[in-house]
């Protein structure tokens, strides 16, 4: 996934990719722990515009994954908006060699490069997409979650288990009476 730079028109450029659900499967795959999976038909649309060598791409769509809740382990289905903003210089060639310890500074750690005559879209992407994803998605608000006892699904009703799930702050004023 590259965008050549002469795609770039002088007024700007809509670029719409497909995305790959292969790909997609393999950039949510290093979410973390939480189990997100690619549907099919996604696609990524970004805006691109080109001031003297910079290039800015703003860009802003809707993932359709079906992840796991994070209470209740149910697949999901589930949109992902992606939205960002950045700007994009050439790759200096390399320089003279920085001693060992000349650190980058943080501004230029926080800078994005091209390199040569066309921009890695996958780079980018890979970085953005895992940003936008939600550390603990929930297949509902009210999810109830699992059992920590028996590992009964809590939506499908109450399995009966002694869950001491009394609100805490009153679990304190109950001890404080029996005294
Ligand atoms: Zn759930
Ligand atoms: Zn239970």
């Amino acid at each position: 996934m590259r965008l050549l730079l002469c795609e770039i028109e002088n007024e700007g450029s809509t670029v719409e990719r497909e995305l790959s659900q292969t790909w997609l499967q393999e950039v949510l795959s290093g979410a973390g722990p939480i189990e997100f999976r690619a549907l099919q038909g996604n696609t990524i649309s970004l805006k691109a515009r080109r001031l003297g060598l910079d290039v800015t791409i703003e860009s802003s769509f809707t993932l359709r994954l079906a992840p796991e809740c994070a209470a209740c382990a149910r697949e999901f289905k589930m949109d992902v908006v992606v939205a960002f903003a950045l700007n994009l210089k050439p790759k200096p060639r390399k320089k003279k060699v920085l001693a060992d310890d000349v650190e980058l500074s943080s501004q230029e750690l926080d800078e994005f490069f091209y390199e040569g005559d066309a921009i890695n879209l996958e780079e980018i992407f890979r970085e953005q997409v895992l940003l936008a994803l939600p550390m603990y998605p929930r297949c509902t608000p009210e999810c109830q979650g699992l059992c920590p006892s028996c590992g009964a699904n809590l939506n499908q009703g109450n399995c009966g288990c002694d869950r001491g799930d009394l609100d805490p702050r009153l679990a304190v004023l109950q001890t404080l009476n029996k005294h």
